[in-house]
Formats: C-alpha cells, structure tokens, sequence
C-alpha cells in the first residue's frame, strides 16, 4: 500500500566510530504526523542518529526508509527534495541576510536563472519574485516575525533567532521536521512559545522528531518518546510510560 508522507522507519541501523558503536542495532518507527521525542544522556547516540537519518552520516548495517523511500546512501540534498527538513544545535542563519532574505533563500528552490531568462520572459520572473515574497510574508506571519523582516538575525533576541531557524526549515513545506535541541538557550515563555509552534507544525500535517534535554517540554509536547543509552534503544512509549521506567531514570542518574 501507499506509505503515507512523513513516516521514518529505522531497522537495526548500527553506526560505529573506529571501535566505538555510537548506534548499536537502533530501530524506530515514527507515524505520519507524530510528534516524536529523542532524549538519553550526552554521547548516548541522538546526534549521530540526526545525521544518519538526513543522510550525512552512512551506516555499518541495518535500514531506513523516509515516506517508504530507502533511505541510507541518499544525500542530505536529495532527501531535502523529498521532503525533510532540519534545524541545528547551533543557529546556521546567514548573518549578512535580513530574517526576509533568509526565508526567500529558502523559499526559492528553482535554479539560478541566467540572464537570458529575465531577457526572454521578464514577467516570468517577476511573477515568481513575486510568489517568493508572498511565501515569505505568510511565513513572517504564521512565525511572528513581521516586525523583524528587516532585521539582521544576530541583533534580534536568541529566542527570535530560533524562531527565524524554523521558520527557514518551513520554507521546504518538509514532511518531517528533525529539530536538534530546539529548547536550548531559551526562557520558559519561549519554551511555552516553542511548543505551541510546533503543535501547529504538526497540526499541518508535519512529522516532527525532536532531540531535547528539556524534560518538561518533552513531556508536555511529545506524542512518544525514544530513550538512547550508550547506542542502544532502551526504552519507548508515551512520555508517562517512559518516565516510570526503572533502566530510564538510571540511564539519567547515572549521566
Ligand atoms: P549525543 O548526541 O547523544 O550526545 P552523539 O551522537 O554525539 O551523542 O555521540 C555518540 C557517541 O559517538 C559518543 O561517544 C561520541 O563521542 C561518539 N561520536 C560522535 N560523533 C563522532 C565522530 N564524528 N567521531 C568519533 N566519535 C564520535
């Protein structure tokens, strides 16, 4: 049957680093329209698990599929195309674009148009500059960002920055969305702000997997959540299922 857009399956993918399995035999499935969590102690695999699900990493073993397409030797660019969209740790804006510019960056995914174009068919051109700047308007508004359009990303707030980092991965209109400690850095009213944006997200008909150290967003946010510890897979389930288990709260305490 058709596999509905947005789906991750992830079966016994190990991923080791010299001697050292960073993923040992890790296997996930997350639904259309889920919104799920990644959480473990630093070096339990989280990163390295983002990178081989958008391709910069490639695995010793195992298999994946992305909207029931294989996955693992696709590259980060051609799984873009299909539809996944990413946001880092640390903030990758252009710092010599307006927060505008940085979305019609985005936005626009045709190929560099040559001179000749705008020669041939000039309205062409016009009519997709003007699409860009519809786009990027709906953006700046479904985002809260209007006010900062003209901006330069660096001298706005960090939580507005962050804001500007999601609202760049919308651009795609992405199938799934893998937010890397999305939390990080910002205040409780931003968290608050945060999870309401990413419930809209979902509500659009987004996947979204997060990895986030903020216990009390996950919690709150997360339809389910997958525990890491040393590579492994060591628990899943609902956020009130997983916080109960005996293996999670060691694999914290023992951080
Ligand atoms: P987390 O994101 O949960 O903190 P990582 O995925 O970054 O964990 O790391 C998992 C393990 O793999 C750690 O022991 C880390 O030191 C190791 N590791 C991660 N990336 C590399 C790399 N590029 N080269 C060697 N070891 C790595």
């Amino acid at each position: 049957g058709r596999v509905a857009s947005g789906s991750l399956e992830i079966s016994g993918i190990t991923k080791r680093f010299k001697g050292l399995r960073a993923l040992d035999d890790v296997t996930l499935s997350v639904a259309p329209g889920e919104i799920r969590g990644i959480v473990g102690p630093n070096g339990s695999g989280k990163t390295t698990l983002f990178n081989v699900i958008s391709g910069i990493y490639t695995t010793g073993g195992g298999t994946a599929s992305f909207s029931g397409r294989p996955l693992i030797g696709q590259r980060p660019h051609q799984l873009s195309r299909q539809g996944m969209s990413r946001t880092f740790q640390n903030l990758r804006l252009f710092g010599q674009m307006t927060v505008e510019e940085n979305l019609l960056v985005a936005l626009d995914r045709t190929p560099m148009r040559s001179a000749w174009q705008y020669v041939v068919w000039p309205i062409g051109i016009w009519r997709h500059e003007r699409r860009l700047r519809r786009a990027a308007a709906e953006l700046l508004d479904r985002f809260g960002l209007t006010d900062f359009a003209d901006a330069a990303p660096r001298s706005l707030p960090y939580g507005i920055q962050r804001r500007v980092e999601l609202a760049r991965a919308m651009a795609a209109e992405p199938s799934l969305l893998l937010l890397d400690e999305p939390a990080a850095g910002l205040n409780g009213q931003e968290v608050g702000q945060l999870r309401e944006i990413v419930r809209s997200i979902r509500d659009s008909g987004v996947t979204v997997v997060l990895i986030e150290h903020n216990m009390g967003l996950v919690m709150s946010l997360c339809d389910r959540v997958t525990v890491l510890a040393s590579g492994r897979v060591i628990a899943e389930g609902t956020p009130a299922e997983v916080a109960v288990q005996p293996e999670v709260i060691e694999a914290y305490l023992g951080d």
